[in-house]
């Protein structure tokens, strides 16, 4: 039931069209023949005691039997739980243990990580391999009801443990909804590829979800190389794309960028998108779109339409169709125009709470408003730029500094490839702006301190600037700010 009744629906509507394609085994699947695949993975989990309420967990690459698996464990009810293959060993046999997975499902890429995490465990999950061909079985659907949980689906951990967010058939739903009825809207001659990481929510609650919902097309890639990629675009005939900022900057970067006739919408989200990534892409006359979503909102929460963002580039936008957001103070009113508070949510995309965590649940569903823990001002129209996660502002002497600011602000710096803004103790200020940057020429650091003094206020310009290699980012390309505050934390200057 559920969200594989969709595919059920399409199957008997318009059982040949291309539902699924698989660029690493050349397999496209149609919707009929999806459907079938799924029903066979159902079956399969049924042989190995799955039922509704289940826990099945997915380790694996992106792949079109990665998604039949996540489909197959909906058809009988049970609960998809995606697995991050980049956790080490202890922290996928933790996932697997947070969520009592009975069953784990995966790739052979990855079969060792999981030998190992299994090693770990006192009661190991049942192992099936992820790639294998599916039999002839079929299953009974079973009747799911809207709030029954379809996955739970792990936060990226960018500020601390993972937490499982169980996200229900009707939050997917819901959010499939909002995904069609945004921007210039998704139709069921749609094309998309399923690069960013299945395993997080953008790539399954922003492409693969949506499309299928609409009776398109989902190409699904392995691992993300940006030549490859952008060749896949074209030669596949991608409608709708949704990446990760850190997957567009790169496409930025590439010597030259096929044509892209078919394109009618580009989506960046899940972290902050820099202001010369928008440019660029607008500057090739593409609608290219921001967003703002959390694993907790299924995810997409608000958007930018394309025509506004020009007007309002480094914005996230206004709420999807069915979704209510407001900007509050601590003391929960809400905030006047150009005030800082704290973006609340509330609708049918918001999740059912952490997976076994009662008090950390309790802690962000309050009043019926879901707090994000993300802080933004609005302006008149209603238009909210997020200035940073409340764990990310830096106070320094007094005065709060928000780093996405900072960061937009460097990012236009001509040697500046890279950069992240963080806060790091300091005995005088209380805290000190530090820019940590990669740097794509000769740089000067304290000609960079003068570069952004010129152009924000002086205490919000960084007072000092180490260079990197590289920064330090997770899975779908979002910053570890943790990670450079304890590495630049008490360092002399
Ligand atoms: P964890 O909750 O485990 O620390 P996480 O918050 O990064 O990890 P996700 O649910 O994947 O996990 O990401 C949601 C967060 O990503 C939001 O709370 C917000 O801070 C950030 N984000 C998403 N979209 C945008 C955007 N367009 N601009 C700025 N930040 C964004
Ligand atoms: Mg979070």
């Amino acid at each position: 039931g559920g969200i594989a009744d969709w595919v059920a629906r399409r199957a008997e509507r318009r059982p040949a069209h291309t539902a699924l394609v698989d660029v690493a085994t050349g397999a496209r699947h149609d919707y009929a023949t999806l459907d079938r695949r799924v029903s066979a993975r159902a079956a399969a989990l049924v042989a190995l005691g799955v039922g509704a309420g289940t826990r099945v967990a997915l380790l694996g690459e992106n792949s079109a039997a990665y998604l039949e698996w996540l489909f197959g464990a909906a058809r009988v009810g049970a609960i998809a739980v995606p697995v991050n293959h980049r956790l080490a060993p202890a922290e996928v046999a933790h996932v697997l243990g947070d969520s009592g997975s009975t069953v784990l499902v995966r790739s052979a890429t990855f079969s060792s990580l999981a030998e190992e995490a299994l090693s770990g465990l006192d009661d190991p999950p049942a192992v099936v391999d992820l790639g294998a061909e599916p039999g002839d079985g079929t299953v009974a659907p079973h009747p799911a009801a809207g709030d029954d949980p379809c996955v739970i689906m792990y936060t990226s951990g960018t500020t601390g443990v993972p937490k499982g967010a169980v996200l229900t058939h009707d939050n997917m739903l819901w959010n499939a909804i909002n995904m069609v009825t945004a921007g210039p809207g998704i139709g069921g001659s749609e094309v998309t590829i399923a690069a960013a990481p299945l395993f997080h929510i953008g790539a399954l609650g922003l492409s693969a979800l949506p499309l299928l919902y609409a009776g398109g097309t989902v190409v699904v890639v392995p691992a993300f190389d940006p030549a490859a990629f952008a060749e896949l675009m074209a030669t596949e005939g991608v409608t709708t794309q949704f990446l990760v900022p850190a997957m567009w900057a790169a496409l930025t970067r590439l010597p030259s960028l096929p044509l892209q006739p078919a394109l009618r919408w580009a989506i960046s989200g899940g972290a902050p998108c820099p202001v010369t990534v928008i440019e660029h892409f607008t500057g090739l006359g593409w609608t290219f779109t921001e967003g703002f979503g959390m694993t907790e909102l299924s995810p997409a929460a608000l958007f930018l339409d394309a025509a506004d963002v020009l007007t309002h580039a480094g914005s996230v936008g206004r709420p999807f169709l069915h979704v209510d957001a407001r900007l509050v103070s601590e003391s929960g009113e809400e905030v006047g125009v150009g005030e800082v508070g704290e973006l609340v949510l509330r609708g049918p995309t918001v999740f059912a709470g952490y997976w076994n965590r009662p008090e950390a649940s309790a802690e962000v569903l309050r009043e019926g408003w879901f707090h994000s823990g993300d802080l933004g001002v609005r302006d008149a129209e209603g238009f909210v730029t997020l200035v940073d996660r409340k764990k990310d502002m830096i106070i320094t002497g007094g005065e709060n500094v928000y780093p996405i600011e900072v960061e937009q602000v460097l990012h236009r710096h001509p040697a500046i490839a890279d950069v992240a803004v963080v806060g790091v103790g300091d005995a005088q200020w209380g805290e000190t702006v530090l820019a940590v940057v990669v740097a794509s020429g000769a740089l000067d650091p304290d000609e960079v301190i003068a570069y952004a003094r010129e152009r924000i206020a002086h205490f919000k310009a960084p007072r000092r600037v180490e260079v990197v290699e590289e920064l330090p980012r997770n899975a779908t390309g979002k910053l570890l700010k943790r990670v450079l505050r304890e590495q630049f934390a008490g360092q002399a200057e």
